[in-house]
């Protein structure tokens, strides 16, 4: 995606662009995000938090951007799974969308299935290092951190850092998830605005704000948004901790790659094994689409065994997974199962030139237009 513009913005301009859809109507809903607040002591826990649609500008009151950014959306839900479950995939209505990069891939596959309409959507994108998981649980175990001071969260290369109301900063030793170390997708496939951290200390007020799209600069001219040019400092930090990020990425994904691929094949099927049928990477995978998933009936006529549910279920999947690692996220057995879907995917690379996620007009291999594109005969 070629970039047009790129400004630096007051991070809190961030919800006057989302109000600005819906006052604009580019949009009649916008999937929000809003942290979790105990029924109970009304205690907010913002490392959790979930999709939410919004109709109304005025209920845009604040957007919690660093934590979106730091966390994403908890446990299984995503801005895919959750626009095509419960926004009907936009068919019928213009949609505002904050998404991660592996979003953008699985809007993608969504729409070559049909699941899902790209011309109705407005995509902000996240330009991301990746996910913090469980942070919650494990500042449990640090006694030196106060969740309830914390105002700010952004992770470097150190892992996982914060700032707290009195301004000072501290690095806390969680890094983000083992998928994300090695995903190579780091920018949206597709996107109208793009929004990033990278580059940008913890302790500015500011974001980096690319436009990437004429709707995308429409937008930002329409918000009146204050906008300074990126100052040239901050695009080669940010240019540079891209290349790094995905230079170490990339290695990380080869090595980890080679360890599979050493795994004996009793090893491996040890692993698929483990799994209790629980259906929550189904319930997590934003390409898993089914309303009626066959596995889920097949479990409940006891009609299956651990073994075929999760090689169905890898069946299913394979040409589309966009290594999004939310079902090894919330596979309570842990079973590697991003790394196996990576693996599948580098040979569907090698053999047919098929990447899933990346372009609506790739065919997937498995149709007999997609094996006569890529001219293998297999
Ligand atoms: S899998 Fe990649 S694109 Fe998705 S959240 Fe992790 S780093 Fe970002
Ligand atoms: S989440 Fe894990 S245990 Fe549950 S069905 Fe999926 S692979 Fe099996
Ligand atoms: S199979 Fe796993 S890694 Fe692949 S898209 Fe689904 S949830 Fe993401």
């Amino acid at each position: 995606m070629d970039i047009k513009a790129e400004y630096l913005i007051k991070s809190e301009y961030f919800q006057k662009l989302l109000k600005s859809l819906l006052t604009e109507k580019l949009v009649n809903k916008i999937i929000s995000a809003q942290v979790k607040v105990d029924k109970k002591s009304n205690a907010i826990d913002r490392f959790t938090l979930s999709p939410i649609t919004i109709e109304k500008a005025d209920d845009i009151v604040d957007f919690p951007l660093s934590n979106f950014i730091a966390y994403g959306y908890a446990r299984t839900d995503s801005t895919a799974k959750y626009l095509h479950q419960s926004v009907g995939g936009a068919k019928d209505t213009k949609v505002g969308i904050i998404a991660r990069p592996c979003d953008t891939r699985a809007l993608i596959e969504l729409a070559k299935l049909h699941q899902v309409k790209l011309d109705n959507l407005f995509i902000i994108g996240i330009e991301d290092r990746g996910v913090a998981l469980n942070v919650s649980r494990d500042l449990k175990k640090d006694k030196s951190i106060d969740p309830n001071k914390i105002v700010k969260e952004k992770i470097d290369d150190n892992g996982l850092n914060f700032k707290f109301q009195d301004g000072t900063i501290k690095t806390s030793n969680i890094e983000i998830s083992d998928n994300c170390l090695r995903c190579s997708r780091k920018t949206p496939v597709i996107a109208d605005l793009i929004v990033s951290d990278i580059g940008v200390s913890i302790d500015s007020e500011e974001v980096i704000l690319k436009i990437v799209s004429d709707k995308g600069n429409g937008l930002v001219e329409k918000s009146k948004i204050e906008k300074k040019p990126l100052p040239s400092e901050i695009k080669s930090a940010n240019k540079e901790k891209m290349d790094e990020i995905l230079k170490t990425a990339k290695e990380k994904r080869a090595k980890d790659l080679e360890e599979w691929a050493k795994l004996p094949e009793d090893k491996k099927r040890e692993e698929i094994e483990k799994c209790s049928m629980c259906g929550l990477c189904i319930r997590a995978c934003p390409v898993c689409y089914c309303v009626d998933c066959v596995l889920a009936k097949k479990k409940k006529d006891k009609n299956i065994n651990k073994e075929t549910y999760q090689l169905t279920r890898i069946a299913h999947v394979a040409d589309r997974c966009v290594e999004c690692g939310n079902c090894y996220n919330n596979c309570p057995s842990n079973l590697p199962l991003s790394i196996y879907f990576m693996s599948l995917n580098e040979a569907f690379k090698e053999k047919y030139n098929y990447c899933p996620g990346e372009s609506v007009s790739d065919i997937p291999f498995r149709s007999a237009k997609g094996i006569a594109k890529s001219g293998s005969k297999a």
